[in-house]
Order: C-alpha cells, then sequence, then structure tokens
C-alpha cells in the first residue's frame, strides 16, 4: 500500500513579533512530532524576517514549509499600517487567499489535516470551517488573560465602566485584579477599543475551535487553568521557547548587528542589568532619560535594548547621557533567549509582554516588571504577587507617567541586593526548574503536545472515513 502522507498542520500567524516567535517555536516543535507544518503568514512581513529556515532535504515530508499571501504592501510601508487597518487588510486577504492555499496543497498530495489560528486573526476559523478543516487556536498569552477576555466577552462578571472606571475584578481561580491589572484594552479609558473587539471575537469563534494550546504550563498557573478546563478545551503547551529553541531568531523582525554575547562573557557572572520592552514599545526620550540615570545611579552593567519612538524616526539619536556607554552596552535589538540564559545576567527589567514573561520564567532571571499596556499589567501583578520573582516599577497609565531614575534604581536595588533578593532569586531558580519538567518527556506541557497530535490524526482518520462513505 502507498505510504499515508504526513499530517498536515497549518499555522496562520500575525505579523507581530510576539505572534511570529511562539507561532516559529510551535511549528518546530509540531515537526518533530512527525508532523507536516506549513507556517502561513502576510508576504510583505516574510520579507521583513531575518531568514526563514528552510527545510533541509533530507527532513522529508515532515518538516516546516513557509507560503506566503499577497497583502499589497512591501516590507517598509507595512510597517506603517495602523494596527486597526491591518486588522481588515489581513481578514480580506487572507479569507481570499487560504482556500486557494489549501487546494493547492490537496494537490500536491499534502491535503490539510488542521489549521492553528491566532487571537488577532479569528476570521481564520470560519475559512476552516466553511472548509471543513479542524482548527485549533494557539493562545499567546496567558491563562489568566484568557480567562479574563472570556468572562469580560460573554458578561460574566462585572468589570470597570466609564461610570466606575476604579472597580476590581473578581475571576473564579484568579487573584483579585486592581482596575489597573485588568488587561488595558477591557479598560473604558483605552486609546484602543478595536483591539479589544478583535481579540474579543476569538471568543466568539470558540465553537469552531476543537483546542485550545496555551503558551504557558500547567505547574505556572494551576488554579485558573482547571477553571478554564471546565468550559474550554485548553492544552498547555509551553514554555514553547523552551521545548522548541529557534535557533538565532530566524523571524527577527527588527536586525542589528552586535555582539550582545561577546560582550556579556566579559563580564562577571550575575552582574548585569538586562532592559527590553519587547517589539513594539519604545520609551520616550525624557523616559529613556530617566532609565539612563537610575542604571547610572545603581552602579550595575547593562545591556539595553533601545530604540527610538515611531514619532522621533529609526534615525533618530536616543540622545543618552554622556558616559553612559562605558558603563554597558546599548542596543536595538538583543537575541533575548541568549541573553537571559546568560550567567552574566542578574535580572530583567521587562515590558512583561507574555512572550518575555515566559522567557524570564524559563530562564529563572528576576524581573523588574515595567508594564505599559494590554496584557502586560496583568503579566506584571502575576510576576510580583503571584509567581514572587519581582517587583513592579511604576503604576496607572505609565504611557502618561514617567518613571523617576529614583525609582529605577530602587527596583533595581531591591532584585539585586535587597532583603527580599535572595527570595526572588530562589524563586526564579525553581520557577525554571518547573518549566524545564513540563517540556521534558513525561513532563505535562510535553504530554499535551503529544495528545493534541493524537487529536489531529483522529480527526483527519475521521474525515477520511466521513468523505470515503
Ligand atoms: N525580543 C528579542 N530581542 C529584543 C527584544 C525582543 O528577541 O531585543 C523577542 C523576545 O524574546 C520575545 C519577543 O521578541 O520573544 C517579544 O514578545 P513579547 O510578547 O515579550 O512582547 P511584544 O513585542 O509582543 O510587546
Amino acid at each position: 500500500a502507498p505510504t499515508e502522507p504526513p499530517l498536515h498542520v497549518v499555522l496562520v500567524c500575525f505579523p507581530g513579533q510576539g505572534h511570529i516567535n511562539p507561532f516559529l517555536r510551535l511549528a518546530n516543535l509540531l515537526s518533530s512530532h512527525g508532523l507536516r507544518i506549513t507556517f502561513v503568514i502576510n508576504l510583505s512581513t516574510a520579507r521583513q524576517m531575518k531568514s526563514l529556515p528552510q527545510p533541509s532535504p533530507s527532513a522529508g515530508a515532515a518538516a516546516v514549509h513557509f507560503d506566503f499571501f499577497e497583502d499589497g504592501h512591501d516590507e517598509e510601508s507595512i510597517k506603517r499600517v495602523p494596527l486597526d487597518q491591518l486588522l481588515t487588510l489581513l481578514e480580506h486577504a487572507g479569507r481570499k487567499a487560504l482556500p486557494q492555499m489549501v487546494q493547492n496543497y490537496a494537490e500536491a498530495g499534502n491535503p490539510v489535516s488542521c489549521f492553528v489560528s491566532n487571537p488577532f486573526i479569528p476570521w481564520v476559523s470560519d475559512v476552516a470551517s466553511t472548509l471543513d478543516i479542524p482548527c485549533a487556536v494557539l493562545w499567546i498569552q496567558s491563562c489568566a488573560s484568557f480567562t479574563t477576555y472570556y468572562h469580560f466577552h460573554n458578561k460574566l462578571a462585572p468589570f470597570p465602566t466609564a461610570e466606575d472606571p476604579e472597580r476590581d475584578v473578581v475571576l473564579p481561580g484568579m487573584p483579585l485584579l486592581k482596575h489597573d491589572e485588568v488587561p488595558s484594552f477591557l479598560h473604558p479609558t483605552t486609546p484602543y477599543p478595536f483591539l479589544a473587539t478583535s481579540i474579543l471575537q476569538q471568543f466568539a469563534h470558540l465553537a469552531n475551535v476543537f483546542c485550545v494550546l496555551m503558551e504557558t504550563f500547567e505547574e505556572l498557573e494551576p488554579e485558573v487553568i482547571r477553571h478554564v478546563s471546565t468550559f474550554c478545551k485548553v492544552k498547555p503547551v509551553g514554555p514553547l521557547w523552551l521545548s522548541a529553541r529557534a535557533s538565532a531568531g530566524p523571524g527577527d523582525l527588527i536586525q542589528a548587528e552586535n555582539d550582545c554575547v561577546g560582550w556579556l562573557d566579559g563580564q562577571l557572572p550575575g552582574s548585569v542589568v538586562y532592559i527590553s520592552m519587547g517589539s513594539i514599545v519604545a520609551m520616550t526620550a525624557e523616559q529613556r532619560a530617566e532609565m539612563a540615570h537610575g542604571l547610572l545611579g545603581s552602579g550595575m552593567p547593562f545591556l539595553w535594548v533601545a530604540r527610538p519612538t515611531m514619532d522621533e524616526g529609526d534615525d533618530a539619536d536616543l540622545g543618552l547621557p554622556e558616559g553612559l556607554e562605558e558603563r554597558g552596552k546599548v542596543v536595538r535589538w538583543a537575541p533575548q533567549e541568549e541573553v537571559l540564559g546568560h550567567v552574566a545576567v542578574a535580572c530583567f527589567v521587562t515590558h512583561c509582554g507574555w512572550n518575555s514573561t515566559l522567557e524570564a520564567i524559563g530562564a529563572g532571571k528576576p524581573v523588574v516588571a515595567f508594564p505599559q499596556w494590554g496584557d502586560q499589567v496583568t503579566d506584571a501583578k502575576f510576576l510580583e504577587e503571584v509567581f514572587r520573582v519581582g517587583v513592579r516599577m511604576g503604576r496607572g497609565d505609565t504611557w502618561t507617567k514617567l518613571v523617576r531614575r529614583e525609582e529605577v534604581e530602587r527596583c533595581l536595588r531591591e532584585v539585586t541586593v535587597g532583603p527580599r533578593a535572595e527570595e526572588m532569586k530562589e524563586n526564579a531558580a525553581r520557577w525554571k526548574r518547573e518549566a524545564e519538567a513540563a517540556v521534558k518527556a513525561g513532563g505535562s506541557s510535553e504530554r499535551n503536545v503529544r495528545e493534541f497530535v493524537e487529536e489531529v490524526k483522529k480527526r483527519s482518520v475521521r474525515r477520511k472515513t466521513e468523505t470515503a462513505t
């Protein structure tokens, strides 16, 4: 009998660094289980990516393949499309392109067994159900954020409103969230209500989805995962970066020549502060100055990922104080996985994007949490009060509120030499062990991945039988 082609899973990715990284990692992970993977993204973003790993000929059919759909932009103009327009543009282009892609794959002998979609492109599950192909979601934020959005969407709990903007939110399996710890897109004062609309659409589409893979692990968020499991088929499979390290950031959208690791090699163990605000947030000039003086005041060497704001423009000078770079290194982009894993790094000043949060947890580094918007404020609460690996710097509307140099310095001291520093370090080291155990053979996340693969297999067999009869 002819050999069956491997199961073919198509991952459709939203063009943001925080989406590309976990999707590439999931692609690698699933392909290591013998699945054929196609990673789909819009063409102009694909052109921005540093180097798309090509499957080696020896990898055979079960490897990661790439496919792109036209979005009518080039790699420069796509960066300037406002987010709300980008969401609509991708939906139009993607709804048109996906069915054709599916047909092409089938004609080439690789029929699609399953789609994996993403919170910002909920329409993928529509396309999948029209084509009668099973669809799963990779939720790339915490389970805590998932349940918060879910409860908001289904009006299952009171949230802050224009009349009562400071209301606390109480949800099952969750610590109480103060109003400024609720994902900011849900807050009545958010300047980005369309982001909430888009993320929440996901929940309107949940019925179309047979499984929600989550970039978290059972030991990290046990109560909330248990509660979410009562209404939704969730499978925590993270930290994906630990189980499927993507070598040298092939999906990096920002490129910068520098030798961060070489520089860290020359620093003492446990001496360096690493500062990064992820791929989107940029500090204002005023905030950069306060950060710079805070770093100088702390006396610690530092590796700082800093870029000008959109308004300042890509080529603007950062205007950092004289003499700063004698004490540390300032770069536009760093290989974050390697940096966090480096022995020289003592702590991480982070904007608390969920990828960065899980990277800190998996690397066992204490944090200074400096959240700005979205789920970052919720992640910061968990880092400080639940995971207990750091302190939160600044509160409230951090977009407009300046965090002063004294506060920067105080936080750095607290996580490195203060009376609670040792405890935070021990907690961080414990989370690293838990994260590693979760992705090892027999660990909770590894088991969930295997169950997912089995489920895809079962559904694929069932569809074949149905088609045959
Ligand atoms: N990242 C990186 N180098 C940098 C800054 C960020 O490799 O200099 C990576 C980081 O490791 C993470 C992703 O970019 O995987 C950012 O995702 P996150 O969810 O933390 O934040 P976002 O960029 O979505 O705000």
